[in-house]
């Protein structure tokens, strides 16, 4: 048998951590908040790294490194995607699970915050090595994962096949079947309708009130989608159908452009066999880099944090983005976007889609009763509506962006709670 060394580490993510701190500490500051609720909200909870084997289909064994974060519980449970990619980081997850305690709050839901990641590139494995390494790495953070504690869900690189197989360890360590441990599930072990397409379903609600709010029409807008995942592909696949040009779409490949509006549908079709879009028909190849500053009325990053910077954020010519993502935008790109009066709404409000309705996933999970589609797609929209309105009231009332607008509401939701338990003992 042959033990191979454990992978090199992956550089942190582009500064993910340094957005997500500097955004609170901008709320902070706005909310006068003390020294030591800052120093409290600043870092994360608890923080799980984990270095794991798994016997590869050649017989060598590789050790993959992952983590599991919570950044705070006081408003709940944690709740915090799963993350495969080889850029994962313990920064990059605290970052991410940071944003989750703030979208939680903005979206009103009974959660804390919380991520994971492996840095591990899921295509590199085979199905059976990508399911022992999901059986294991559950295994390991079993000691802080459950419905009451902390409950994953997709993310990058991760769905609901894996969703399953996080379930099912968890259920046979525990004797039974703990549907509540994840969301994000196949309809047929527990999942909710209507959760895959819950976060682009959710961006576009979202659309249709930023448009309704600066009176605006959705037919013949024109939107760029960068990252053509579980959240890009499906924002661009509702939003055509709402009557929306979509113009240009992109993965980790690069992209597509056509002015006239590119085929959403058949690009998803091309897309199940795992082939880059670049080598798709129906437009001309287009770099994600160019993708960012088309002259589009919608922009939506669903890709990865950090794309729109303060190097790049000056050519951008949307008129909104909106975003898919969570971080894709710096602190340093804002203040750019600020004085070229183009609106971002933020990643805490603009994809909570996904969150909202894991929660309704959990709370079908817990009662063991099941809703209809409609159903929950009504109650997505009316939580993600009620909390545009929130996000804009405060915007409007205090002359802030609406990000600062956002985390003002989220941050102050969990200073409120945290005031309300006390300080432990
Ligand atoms: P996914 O794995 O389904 O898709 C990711 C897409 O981004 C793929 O098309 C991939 O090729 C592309 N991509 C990766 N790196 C890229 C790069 N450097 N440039 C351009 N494209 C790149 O992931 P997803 O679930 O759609 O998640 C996308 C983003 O949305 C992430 O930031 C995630 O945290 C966020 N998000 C996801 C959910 C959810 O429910 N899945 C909810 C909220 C937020």
């Amino acid at each position: 048998m042959v033990v191979r060394q454990a992978q090199p580490k992956a550089e942190p993510a582009v500064d993910a951590l340094k957005t997500a701190l500097a955004q609170f500490h901008a709320a902070a500051d706005r909310l006068n908040l003390d020294d030591g609720t800052r120093a409290m909200l600043s870092h994360c909870k608890r923080e799980l790294s984990v270095n794991f084997p798994v016997q590869m289909d050649n017989g060598s064994i590789r050790v993959f490194n992952g983590y599991r974060v919570q950044h705070n519980l006081a408003r709940g449970p944690a709740k915090g995607g799963l993350r495969y990619n080889p850029n994962v980081s313990l920064d990059e997850v605290r970052a991410l699970a940071m944003w989750m305690t703030w979208k939680s709050a903005v979206v009103n839901l009974p959660y804390g915050g919380a991520k994971g990641g492996v840095i591990v590139d899921p295509k590199s494995l085979s199905d059976g090595e990508l399911e022992k390494l999901t059986r294991r790495y559950a295994t390991e953070v079993s000691i802080v994962i459950g419905p009451d504690e902390d409950i994953p869900a997709p993310d990058m690189g991760t769905d609901g096949r894996i969703m399953a197989w996080i379930m099912d360890t968890i259920s046979m360590h525990r004797g039974h079947t703990t549907a509540g441990v994840v969301t994000g599930k196949p309809v047929s072990v527990g999942g909710t309708l209507g959760r895959l397409e819950a976060t682009g379903r959710g961006l576009l609600y979202v659309v249709q009130e930023l448009v309704r709010e600066q009176g605006l029409t959705l037919e013949g807008a024109t939107v760029a989608v960068q990252g053509f995942g579980n959240v890009g592909a499906v924002a661009a696949q509702l939003l055509q159908q709402a009557g929306v040009k979509v113009v240009a779409v992109s993965d980790s490949s690069g992209g597509l452009y056509n002015g006239q509006g590119l085929q959403v549908r058949a690009l998803l079709s091309y897309q199940k066999d795992r082939a880059p879009l670049t080598q798709a028909a129906g437009g001309d190849r287009i770099s994600n880099a160019d993708l960012l500053t088309l002259p589009v009325d919608f922009l939506i990053p669903a890709a990865i944090e950090g794309q729109i910077t303060g190097d790049n954020a000056d050519g951008v010519r949307a008129r909104h983005i909106v975003e898919g993502a969570n971080g894709p935008t710096t602190p340093e790109a804002d203040a750019v976007l600020a004085d070229k009066r183009i609106t971002v709404v933020p990643d805490i409000l603009a994809n909570s889609g996904g969150v909202i309705v894991s929660y309704f996933e959990w709370v079908q999970d817990l009662q063991f009763y099941f809703w209809e589609e409609n159903e929950v797609n009504e109650r997505l929209h009316r939580v993600i509506t009620r909390a545009y309105a929130d996000v804009a009231a405060a915007a409007k009332q205090y002359d802030i962006s609406m990000r600062e607008a956002a985390m003002l509401l989220g941050v102050s939701r969990v200073v409120e709670a945290t005031k309300m338990r006390g300080i432990y003992p």
